[in-house]
């Protein structure tokens, strides 16, 4: 066994230690096997290996933890003297044929940004000036000096250009914060399986969802080892004490799943779950984390920092992310209110492929391949009943008449797929023996008695 090996299966035991510790829910627990667990490890270190070879170039990787941490030593407040030299670059084609005037101006606009406490009126007037409409009160300041550069024709929006180069470092620097608190960039499945917290919690529960990992009563926490097991997914949280490690497994207190293809410029950043679960709209934290998760991406890949965000749904790139085959999780990025954004990046805004997020997750049990809640069909305790239609085992039959007139048991799903109920006789009959809405029994006997 490799190093990553012993440490992914050591990191999935302790969350599953952590996970528990604290809550009085914890039928599934000793349910947990070695084969789940050494399955996940292995198929995880593989399926994330284009992630984890970006992200292993980051100076905030942690190789223990299998994620970056983004904090108050990794981010800073604006240089203003870096502010001042970059615009002063980007605008230094303008003073070339400028008389001295023209040049006093365009210095007092450049003040403007890297003196940001110092006489605003003058150095707006000179903006106005040089360049009508480009301010407004309560305008992006990146925007006011894109605007700026537009108006004295040095902008070059052609790809790599250095004019983009320059303007990305530009509009990093003068909107950077240094933070204070830890973010944590992951692709380790420990903190996959533990992405809402407990239920039942007996510090008071927060941060829960139907991808709770220790619910048996709702099916869509398939979906965390089923995000894990993709390629491109990762999440990104907080923890309420990031200094007491079990934290970052049974007390998050925000999480939101990421999906991004290295070197594809193309960002999906799903919906937010806070201390109250799932949010819905926008939400100030969800701006400051992809503005992190950016940077960062930007950094790795060595290329400027210039994205075009929009909602996900009805996005006007016709940008769809599929779920993946296999997968039980549930689809936030699909929904509307969920407030999904996707982000493209500039060197890649024509070439940008899009790609699949999830796909099936494991049973704790046995280890092998489902898609709905924690167990397969086989290892679940509730499927105790038989369906006389596909021949399996499930949670619960129903009775109808097929098509040879035999009363039989079938499953939800082939109820489902197969049957429809006849209002007039009351019987789940089969589908394609329906006249408009009864059934051709029903229908061969109204005619009998028109
Ligand atoms: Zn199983
Ligand atoms: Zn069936
Ligand atoms: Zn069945
Ligand atoms: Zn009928």
């Amino acid at each position: 066994m490799n190093n990553l090996q012993t440490l992914t299966r050591n990191n999935i035991w302790n969350a599953v230690d952590d996970y528990f510790r604290h809550t009085y829910s914890t039928e599934v627990r000793d349910d947990i096997s070695a084969a789940f667990v050494d399955r996940l490890a292995d198929d995880t270190i593989e399926s994330k290996r284009e992630l984890r070879d970006l992200f292993r170039q980051s100076s905030g990787w942690n190789e223990n933890l299998q994620a970056i941490i983004i904090n108050g030593t990794k981010t800073h407040n604006p240089d203003y003297i870096l502010v001042h030299n970059l615009a002063n670059s980007i605008l230094t084609p303008a003073k070339h044929d400028a008389d001295w005037r023209k040049i006093d101006l365009i210095d007092r606009a450049i003040s403007f940004f890297s003196r940001p406490n110092n006489q605003p009126d003058s150095y707006i007037d000179a903006i106005n000036e040089l360049a009508p409409h480009a301010y407004a009160p309560r305008k992006k300041r990146s925007r006011i000096f894109k605007a700026i550069c537009d108006s004295l024709g040095v902008t070059d929006n052609s790809a790599g250009s250095d004019f983009q180069k320059l303007f990305a470092k530009f509009a990093d620097e003068l909107s950077t914060r240094k933070i204070d608190f830890k973010l944590f960039v992951s692709i380790n499945p420990a903190h996959f399986l533990t992405m809402s917290n407990p239920k039942d919690d007996e510090r008071g529960t927060m941060l829960t969802s139907c991808h709770s990992f220790n619910y048996t009563d709702l099916q869509y926490n398939c979906g965390c080892s089923g995000y894990a097991r993709d390629k491109y997914t990762f999440i990104v949280f907080t923890a309420a004490d990031p200094d007491n490690p079990e934290t970052l497994n049974n007390r998050k207190t925000s999480r939101q799943i990421f999906a991004y293809k290295p070197y594809n410029g193309l960002l999906l950043q799903s919906r937010l779950y806070n201390t109250n679960g799932g949010t819905c709209g926008n939400q100030a934290e969800s701006k400051l984390y992809r503005d992190l998760i950016q940077r960062e991406l930007s950094e790795l890949e060595g290329v400027p920092n210039l994205w075009q965000t929009e909602r996900y749904c009805g996005n006007k790139h016709g940008v769809y992310f599929r779920k993946g085959e296999g997968f039980g999780g549930y689809c936030d990025w699909s929904h509307r209110d969920f407030n999904a954004k996707i982000s493209i990046r500039a060197d890649h805004a024509h070439d940008f492929q899009t790609f699949e997020i999830g796909t099936y997750g494991l049973c704790i049990s046995c280890g092998d391949e489902t898609s709905e809640g924690l167990y397969c069909s086989g290892c679940d305790s509730d499927e105790h009943e038989f369906c006389q239609e596909c021949e399996e085992r499930c949670r619960e039959t129903f009775d109808v008449i097929n098509s040879y007139g035999e009363r039989i048991h079938v499953c939800a799903a082939c109820l489902d797929e197969h049957y429809r109920f006849c209002e007039r006789c009351e019987e789940y009959r089969p589908k394609d023996e329906f006249v408009d809405s009864v059934c051709r029994h029903c229908h061969e006997l109204e005619e009998v008695s028109a």
